[in-house]
């Protein structure tokens, strides 16, 4: 008999990760495909089931998929697994999560992508005691998926925390910002694409001790300092293009603590503001690892 495994999609603008596997630590089979229009991506990734499952003689038990959005999740809508009013052309109103379950015909669990990431990161704390954790993406976007007493918040819509507005001194940063909805929100000033306009040449490509980097620590300390006195999370994770730039870290801790100024008494924004504030465990897996468990969880 078949053996009983999970599939787990991350799909993002640019990249489709796809994997098979029984729980963290047995994987199966995994692929990454460029994200094209919706029917071939959608194609690739069931073929990439079917054919799998095929040769290595497993039976799917459930999906679980992160995708780009915004995604309906409102389980009562007609529109339910639906990414809706995208940018990414071609995109609008696909049926992902339904032709996704049709294909295959097995079910399948959705969420945002940073969602995927948080669950992703989330288990992978194991036997550390914590129910308020926030996973943040700093990259061609800046997204926050937030999990409070151990489930994925998802609210009216879901947290869209790229786009809070933090202070921004023009005399200092005479950039506009590039959110064509809100032009300097976080998002708008600190996302990848922001950099690379002010800066004139890709994130990647600024030096490390370019002033962009000070400026850049200073919007995402002004953001935590704004998530730290609302949330209280108990685990920051910041991950994402961006913070592949490590250094990065050191300032946030230093602006961070200077921005709530003893505030908030806690050895988590003191001494030990290192284990609160942290690069993702799973590095650029969170995302596919976060997906496995909305699969298997949707099984329990
Ligand atoms: P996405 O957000 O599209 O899923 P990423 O998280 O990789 O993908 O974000 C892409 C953005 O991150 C781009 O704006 C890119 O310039 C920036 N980026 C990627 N790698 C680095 C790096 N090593 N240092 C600084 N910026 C980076
Ligand atoms: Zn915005």
């Amino acid at each position: 008999m078949a053996e009983k495994a999970f599939g787990a999609i991350e799909l993002g603008g640019t990249k489709t990760f796809v994997m098979i596997a029984k729980d963290k630590t047995n994987i199966y089979s995994r692929k990454i495909f460029p994200t094209l229009s919706p029917n071939q991506t959608i194609s690739d990734i069931t073929n990439f089931f079917k054919d799998e499952t095929n040769s290595l003689d497993l039976e799917l038990a459930s999906i679980g998929i992160g995708s780009f959005g915004p995604l309906d999740l409102d389980p009562e809508s007609k529109t339910f697994g639906y990414i809706t009013s995208t940018p990414k052309e071609g995109w609008q109103f696909t049926n992902l999560k339904g032709k996704i379950e049709e294909s295959l015909q097995i079910p399948a669990a959705i969420d945002t992508d940073v969602n995927a990431s948080a669950l992703g990161e989330f288990r992978s704390l194991l036997k550390q005691d914590i129910d308020s954790f926030v996973y943040i993406t700093i990259g061609t976007g800046i997204g926050g998926g937030f999990i409070i007493n151990r489930e994925l918040v998802h609210g009216l819509v879901h947290p869209e925390f790229g786009h809070i507005r933090i202070p921004h001194n023009k005399r200092m940063d005479p950039f506009p910002g590039i959110c064509p909805y809100h032009r300097d929100c976080f998002e708008g000033l600190a996302s990848g694409p922001a950099l690379e306009e002010r800066w004139h040449m890709t994130a990647e490509m600024l030096p490390k001790e370019h002033m962009a980097w000070e400026l850049e620590a200073d919007y995402i300390s002004l953001a935590l300092m704004n998530l730290i006195c609302t949330v209280s999370p108990q685990k920051i994770i910041l991950g994402g293009g961006v913070m592949h730039q490590l250094h990065l870290f050191k300032k946030i801790y230093q602006k961070t603590q200077r921005y709530l100024n003893n505030y908030i008494k806690s050895k988590y924004l003191d001494e030990q503001i290192r284990d609160l504030i942290m690069p993702p465990k799973l590095k650029d897996n969170s995302g596919i690892f976060g997906a496995l468990h909305l699969a298997i969880d949707t099984n329990k």
